[in-house]
Formats: C-alpha cells, sequence, structure tokens
C-alpha cells in the first residue's frame, strides 16, 4: 500500500517550532517510503481563525525545504485541502452516523451547559451515557419533536452516540498498545452549530478520505485518539485506520514543562521558523529565519529533537535524514529544547558554507553597515572569519577592517602590551615586507618571523602587535592570513602606523 501521510495544522497563529517538527517527521517517513506528503489545513475553528497563518505555514515549510505533494494552491487526487471546502462532505457523513443511531442531535445551549457544568460536583459533568436521558436532544426527545425542531431550524450540534463498557486500543509505534475505556468517554460534539465540524470528525473523515496511512503527530492529541477509534468503528473504517505514532513534548530548556509560544520573548530565543512582523513590537515574533539560521541547521536540529537513530552520528542532510528516519525510535519521553545545541548546528553548517551561496547576503548586509565594499576582498574576508562564527550574519561586523581604516583600536590592550623596541622591529617587519613577492600568507609569515627572531625581541610580543596593528584587536584569524587578504600595501601602511604611536 502507498504510503500517505498528512501534516494538518490549524491556521490559529505562527506555527511553532514544535508544529514544524510533526511535518518534519511525516515528510521524513513520507520520502523513505517512497509516498506522498500532504499538507492538509484544518481551519474548522472559526473563532482561531488568524488571517495570514496558511500563508505563514507554507512559507515555513517552503524555506525549510519541506515540500507538500498534495495541498491548498498544490493540487493532488484528494482535494480540496482546506477543511472549510469540505463542509458539506462532512455533514453528509455525521448525517449517515444520525441515520444509523451512532450520533444524535442535541439542543442544549451554551448556557444550559455551563449551568450544569456549574452544578456539577468539582465541575466534572461530562455529557455521557449516563446523563444523556436527561439532557435536550434527540434521544429524549420523540421523532415527531426532533423533525419539528429540525424543520423549526433551532439550532443544534451532533454528538457522538459513545456506548460506555467498550475498551478502546490505541496501538502506535512509540508506546505500543495504550487501553481506553469508553466508560470514561464523552459525547464529543462532532458537527456544531455553526455547520462547521469539529475537529474530531474533520480529522477523522479527512483522514480516511485522504487514504492516510500513518499518523505522526503530538502525544497531546493521544486522549483524543480513543475518541477518533470508536469513530473509525462507527463508520466502519476500522479496518483502514492509520497507524499512529505520538511525538513527546518539547520541553522548555530547563525541563519543566511544555515549551509555548510565549518562551521565546522570555527567553530571548526563537520558537517560530519564520518571523511574523507586526507593528506593535510586543506582537512582533522573532523567527529561526530572521535570528540568523540557515534552514539546514533547523532541520538538522528539529529531526533529533525527540529522536535519533541511536548512533553517534548528529549531522544530517534532510536527504540523509530521510534514509534514515525511523518512527519506532521516537522517543518517549520529553525533548528538552536547548538553544545552545541549536547555534551548535548552525555552527556546523556555517563552516561548511560555499562563498557564492551566502555573497550577496553578505553584501547586504556590508553594505547596511556602511562598508565601502570595493575597498575590501569580501571573499577572502569571509574564508577567514566563517570559521569563527555561528551565524552568517556575525561576519560582517567583525570584519569591518577588511573594508576600511576607520576600524576601531583596542587601546587599552594596546597600551597594556606595549614596549618601547616594538617600533623598530614593526618598523623592521614593515620595511621587509615590501619586497616579499609573491604576497601570500606563507611568504611573509616566513619573511616577518625571520625578522623578528634577529631583533631579539619576543615573537609573544611582536605578533599580538602585528594583528592589533591590522584588525585593532589581538583576537582574531591568523595575522599572516589576514595580511594577505588585505594585501601588501594595506598591511605595510598599517604595521607602519602602530609602529609610529
Ligand atoms: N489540526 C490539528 C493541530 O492543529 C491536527 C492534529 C492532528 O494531526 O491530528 O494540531
Amino acid at each position: 500500500m502507498a504510503y500517505r501521510l498528512r501534516f494538518a495544522p490549524s491556521p490559529t497563529g505562527a506555527l511553532h517550532i514544535g508544529g514544524i517538527r510533526t511535518a518534519l517527521y511525516n515528510y521524513l517517513l513520507a520520502k523513505q517510503k517512497g509516498g506522498r506528503f500532504i499538507l492538509r489545513i484544518e481551519d474548522t475553528d472559526q473563532s482561531r481563525y488568524v488571517p495570514g497563518a496558511e500563508e505563514y505555514i507554507l512559507r515555513s515549510l517552503a524555506w525549510l525545504g519541506i515540500h507538500p505533494d498534495e495541498g491548498p494552491g498544490i493540487g493532488g487526487d484528494f482535494g480540496p485541502y482546506r477543511q472549510s471546502e469540505r463542509l458539506d462532505l462532512y455533514r453528509e457523513y455525521v448525517m449517515k452516523l444520525v441515520e444509523e443511531g451512532k450520533a444524535y442531535y442535541a439542543w442544549d445551549t451554551p448556557e444550559e451547559l455551563d449551568a450544569r457544568r456549574q452544578q456539577s460536583e468539582d465541575h466534572s459533568f461530562r455529557y455521557d451515557a449516563s446523563i444523556r436521558n436527561e439532557m435536550n436532544n434527540s434521544l429524549r426527545h420523540s421523532a415527531e419533536v426532533t423533525a419539528q425542531r429540525l424543520q423549526e431550524d433551532v439550532p443544534y450540534t451532533i454528538r457522538l452516540k459513545v456506548e460506555p463498557g467498550q475498551s478502546i486500543v490505541v496501538t502506535d509505534k512509540v508506546r505500543g498498545e495504550v487501553v481506553f475505556d469508553s466508560s470514561s468517554l464523552d459525547d464529543k460534539v462532532l458537527f456544531k452549530s455553526d455547520g462547521y465540524p469539529t475537529y474530531h470528525l474533520a480529522n477523522v473523515v479527512d483522514d480516511h478520505l485522504m487514504k492516510i496511512t500513518d499518523v505522526i503527530r503530538g502525544e497531546e492529541w493521544l486522549p483524543s485518539t480513543a475518541h477518533h477509534v470508536l469513530l473509525y468503528r462507527a463508520f466502519g473504517w476500522e479496518e483502514s485506520m492509520p497507524a499512529f505514532s505520538p511525538l513527546p513534548l518539547i520541553l522548555k530548556p530547563n525541563g519543566n514543562g511544555k515549551l509555548s509560544k510565549r518562551d521565546g520573548q522570555k527567553f530571548g530565543f526563537p520558537v517560530f521558523p519564520l518571523a511574523w512582523p507586526s507593528d506593535n513590537p510586543e506582537q512582533a515574533i522573532e523567527g529561526f529565519d530572521s535570528y540568523g539560521f540557515e534552514p539546514e541547521a533547523v532541520v538538522n536540529f528539529l529531526a533529533l529533537l525527540g529522536w535519533n537513530p541511536g548512533t553517534e552520528q548528529e549531522i544530517f542532510s534532510l536527504k540523509e535524514l530521510v534514509q534514515t528516519f525511523d518512527p519506532e525510535k521516537i522517543h518517549k519521553a520529553g525533548a528538552r529544547f536547548d538553544f545552545d545545541k541549536a547555534l551548535w548546528f548552525n555552527q556546523q553548517y556555517v563552516h561548511q558554507l560555499r562563498y557564492d551561496t551566502v555573497a550577496e547576503r553578505l553584501e547586504q548586509e556590508g553594505a547596511a553597515l556602511g562598508y565601502d565594499l570595493s575597498a575590501g576582498d569580501m571573499e577572502g574576508a569571509f574564508r577567514l572569519l566563517q570559521p569563527r562564527v555561528q551565524l552568517v550574519k556575525e561576519i560582517m561586523p567583525q570584519a569591518k577592517y577588511f573594508f576600511s581604516e576607520d576600524f576601531e583600536m583596542d587601546e587599552e590592550s594596546i597600551e597594556k602590551k606595549w614596549k618601547p623596541e616594538l617600533s623598530g622591529v614593526l618598523e623592521d617587519v614593515a620595511t621587509a615586507l615590501a619586497s616579499v613577492e609573491p604576497f601570500t600568507f606563507e611568504a611573509a609569515g616566513a619573511k616577518a618571523k625571520e625578522i623578528i627572531l634577529a631583533s631579539g625581541v619576543k615573537m609573544g610580543l611582536v605578533m599580538p602587535m602585528l594583528r592589533a596593528a591590522l584588525t585593532g584587536t589581538m583576537q582574531g584569524p591568523d595575522v599572516f592570513a589576514i595580511a594577505e587578504v588585505l594585501g601588501k600595501d594595506i598591511t605595510i601602511a598599517r604595521i607602519r602606523k602602530l609602529a609610529k604611536r
């Protein structure tokens, strides 16, 4: 049977990285099995609908390279892929259940239900077999009353009639079997008075009609799965029920509870894939993109948040993940979100980047910093700073001395380490470098060391000053590698300038 997996987000705001992980795992299994990855927009809760959220989801997946084979705007044989465009289908299916006595009309108003809740002990009211005959529904009233109310368009919901005393076994690839007793389940609302299905009905009908074979989703949906099994039974679809794999929670960095959408602001790191700008700074959202992450690193990091192949390997391309992913190795325990680890992953990817893939970004950032880009060697600067950063955007702020004579000098450190005899050696090094041709880092380095050794001044004294002369600070890439990128004339001029202080 062809594997078909879906990602079924609700467009209720920016998609949290937990959602991205869910999409990724479904994508990986679909691709590994030569199957299809489907995007379905679950927009049946009108009160939580946020304009722009669907577009955000599509852009996030595109940024990460997780491309759906079917979905809204993409097409496919099982559409439409937006639940709000499938309302007639849900009505048709729920009516079958009503006709077969497996679901029923309920006219209880929200106020009446609230009042029941208030009356019940510790508000534990549950609309189930034990009380359904006291409630305002078509099980209690005669067929005539029901017919009349339908004719008068009295607003109704449709509830699933859960028969108590059944055992419901949910088998999944992570936890094995989880058994539920139907006596503890309520008569879930399947269809709402606004003409929309609830999540439960729409999700089950769509998974069935879209021939979904495997469902990988957050473990918070595990309790709902019991109702879903009952729905599959009620429809007679139990044979073709998908296989379920619950994903562990993503926990806060300290391990205390679930990582929430607000934790990004609280801890100062992104928990969303893409930035979501807003005129109100309180509501503007930072994304892994705006923070400066490479999408490949985000994919790699998320893939290992709740799963690993059981080997030491940590760096995986999307292609390797497709080959290696195994839902049976999904962890049961929550996965702690470790932002330093995310940065570490990004660093590994930054180290591998080819210049031509980032040249444009670096140029834009350099221009924004006011650098005269024609004055320096961008590629050379990139090569030297690349191994020293975790994010590409950290490169240009450190690169000023490649493009300008106006970089800041760390006067304090220079003052501390300065010795009068340095003037002469620096001057001699500058003079000697003039004859080095071609001006490579090996040749310049060899020449300078020769002069320093002959001078009798300690190498450990001169080298930091050479670096300070070229860059303004005493830390940074190899001095002579910098010299080569700067070129002979600039190198000599800067060394002379410091020699004359
Ligand atoms: N629409 C649900 C959500 O937003 C989908 C859950 C599921 O995958 O069944 O998470």
